[in-house]
């Protein structure tokens, strides 16, 4: 009677145990899929936004990216995948300007800690979750980043040509000034009979092309005036101590 007991507990138990396979089974079996059949879909894959595949520079619409050839992501990075070559480049201000000239970057040894992306000051580098990066050889993972040819440096608005004429001019002026005020103070000492000073007009120079250096920029301009006074007051003060000692003694 005891063996016919346990038999069917046994069979209850193991269809128990089917049925319960088969509940697991069939929802499974109506689950969307998440596994990719690859290459067979490729054109339908679904990629991560987040995953890193490899390093890429940001272009924008117009082909220009935000690259300024710093160096931070070349010195950030541990392992020395990135290396910057940078060259000067003159500007229509007659200034001299660093320029990316190749951004190499060795997928190789990549790591994807991802540094920097963080670190550039410009926010011009991405990753992309483009994962098919597998290459035959090496020297293939070494990619140059500005693939885009550079662009030639922008040419001044005519605002901005007219505001370097004024510029100009208004040092030229300074100076002319400057010149014309040094020799009638010399002619003066001359016909009063003094000694021509040491420098009488060196200090108005000085004032009027720093302040021809300012451009018309008013905070500028206060800045140096400021700087000026304090010069004078500091000179005349010493010369003051100067003429009470002499005279002490
Ligand atoms: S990518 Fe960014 S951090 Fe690297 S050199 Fe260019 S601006 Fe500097
Ligand atoms: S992700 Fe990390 S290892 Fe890769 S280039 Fe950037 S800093 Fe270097």
């Amino acid at each position: 009677m005891g063996s016919v007991k346990d038999y069917f507990s046994s069979l209850g138990k193991g269809v128990a145990s089917l049925v319960k396979g088969l509940e697991v089974t069939g929802k499974e079996f109506v689950t969307p899929k998440i596994t990719e059949r690859y290459p067979e879909d490729r054109d339908n894959m679904h990629i991560a936004q987040r995953f890193r595949a490899t390093l890429e520079l940001i272009y924008d619409a117009e082909g220009n990216h935000r690259c300024i050839a710093c160096g931070t992501c070349e010195r950030n990075c541990p392992n020395g995948t990135i290396t910057i070559e940078s060259k000067m480049v003159d500007t229509w201000d007659g200034k001299k300007k660093k320029k990316l000239d190749r951004y190499v970057y060795d997928l190789g040894s990549c790591t994807f800690c991802q540094l920097c992306v963080v670190t550039c000051p410009t926010n011009a580098l991405q990753f992309s979750n483009d994962f098919e990066q597998a290459v035959f050889t090496r020297s293939k993972l070494v990619k140059k980043l500005n693939y885009l040819p550079e662009k030639p440096e922008p040419k001044p608005t005519p605002e901005q040509i007219a505001k370097m004429e004024a510029e100009k001019q208004a040092k030229i002026e300074a100076a002319k000034a400057a010149a014309a005020a040094k020799k009638a103070a010399t002619q003066g000492d001359a016909a009063a009979g003094r000694p021509a000073a040491k420098d009488p007009a060196a200090t108005d120079d000085k004032a009027a092309k720093a302040l021809a250096a300012a451009g018309g920029d008013p905070e500028k301009e206060a800045k140096i005036k400021a700087a000026l006074e304090k010069a004078a007051k500091l000179k005349a003060e010493r010369e003051a101590a100067k003429a009470g000692g002499d005279a002490a003694k």
